[in-house]
């Protein structure tokens, strides 16, 4: 039976003109079989970066509108020179834009939000057999202003196309073969991941994995749509994120987020009164700064600490609004600390195991790294750790837990 397919291809997958001529022809072997196909692309390797290297070499702060402007075009190049190969290969295709198809988004720049998609046009070309090529990462806002979705954003439109489209697969195709225990990069007996639950992908997204985009997992949690996460140039199967899986036990650990991008901020000695805590994240809030941990030391003598974790892009913002607040309510200093590393265990079989805890921080302990900072939720456990432990104890957690030991499928 013929099905509607999405399918996302990274940068790196359509990187130059040997990787896109493959890419074309992967897309060819599902359209032999009569499917219904969308495919949705970024920009061509590190384009991205590079335009936006560009634009700061012309002006420092730049406007978030040009920058949108600039940035959209990488993947409106992808996406044609996608379709041209596929003309090639004799196969009907037509690229799109974002605003071309009527991926509504609100107003910010850069960060947009999908609110709605327009799927008359696709669907028009659908039937008349074409494979439509739609570029990834925009879309049009409600003051019909081009928009971006924010870095890594191609995810979040194959996702949301899908939804819109009530595809029957949605394919995330990335130049690594799935979601892994740990990044193969630094733990070689990390092993691929067949099956993860939403939740489990959310929070290992957030925590610094980056196969996925966590926007993206959040749309497709919330709309029940299956992603299958695999290689852009074998025919492997990789991993399925979905609602349940099907184990019957599910293991302790599915895998450990790793991430060196978060710097610890310290509000030092500040009242200890109510309302000081709400002013300061209040304050970081209406800047738009994502706090991650956060941790308040015992008070002494009525004057206490404050420590949260910010992602390094917004450092600068961060430490500007935290010396303001400081100021105003009499705290004595501020402390920047980029010297720090987050590594985070996740797993829904936490729910139904104690002592996991236990033994992570006695892992570490066994092999001399020091916590700076704890925060668990009801399926992950995050430690603030010295940057130089980080790698060690990523390799120490990775085998405690025996993921080196999980099965995957080929
Ligand atoms: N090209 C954009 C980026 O590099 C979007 C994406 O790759 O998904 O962030
Ligand atoms: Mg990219």
């Amino acid at each position: 039976m013929s099905k509607l397919i999405v399918q996302k291809y990274g940068g790196s997958s359509v990187a130059n003109v040997k990787k896109i001529n493959q890419v074309a022809e992967r897309i060819v072997s599902y359209a032999r079989k009569k499917n219904e196909i969308v495919v949705v692309v970024s920009a061509m390797g590190d384009t991205t970066n590079e335009l936006i290297s560009l634009a700061k070499e012309i002006n420092p702060q730049p406007s978030e509108r040009e920058m949108d402007m600039l940035i959209s075009t990488g993947e409106q190049i992808s996406s044609s020179l996608l379709a041209m190969a596929l003309h090639k290969k004799n196969y009907d295709a037509i690229s799109f834009t974002g605003s071309q198809v009527g991926i509504i988004t609100d107003v910010y720049h850069t960060k947009a939000r999908i609110l709605n998609i327009e799927t008359k046009r696709i669907k028009d070309e659908l039937q008349k057999a074409k494979i439509v090529i739609i570029a990834g990462f925009q879309g049009l806002s409600t003051h019909q202003e081009i928009t971006t979705l924010g870095r890594g954003g191609s995810d979040l439109s194959a996702v949301a196309l899908a939804c819109a489209l009530g595809a029957d697969v949605c394919e995330i195709c990335t130049d690594v073969e799935g979601v892994y225990t740990a990044d193969p990069r630094i733990v070689k007996e990390a092993k691929k991941i067949s099956y993860i639950t939403f939740d489990e992908m959310l929070e290992l997204a957030s925590r610094g994995a980056q196969v996925m985009h966590k926007r993206a997992v959040e749309v497709a949690k919330k709309f029940n749509i299956p992603l299958h996460v695999r290689s852009s140039f074998s025919k492997k199967e990789g991993t399925i994120i979905m609602k349940k899986t099907s184990y019957i036990e599910e293991p302790i650990v599915r895998g450990i987020a790793f991430t060196e991008d978060e710097a610890k901020i310290t509000v030092c000695n500040l009242p200890d009164k109510p309302g000081v805590a709400a002013l300061i994240f209040n304050e970081l809030a209406q800047n738009r700064i994502n706090v991650d941990m956060i941790v308040q030391n015992v008070s002494h003598r009525k004057i206490t600490d404050i420590s949260f974790t910010v992602p390094k892009t917004n450092l600068l913002k961060t430490i500007k609004v935290s010396k303001r607040i400081a100021e105003r309510i009499g705290a004595e200093e501020v402390l920047i600390d980029e010297d720090v590393t987050k590594v985070s265990i996740v797993g829904v079989g936490m729910k139904s195991y104690h002592g996991v805890a236990a033994s992570c921080f006695s892992v570490l302990a066994e092999n001399k790294i020091n916590i700076e900072m704890i925060s668990t939720s009801e399926i992950s456990i995050s430690c603030i750790l010295r940057k130089k432990d980080g790698k060690k104890a990523l390799k120490a957690l990775h085998k405690e837990f025996e993921l080196d030991k999980i099965k995957s499928r080929s």
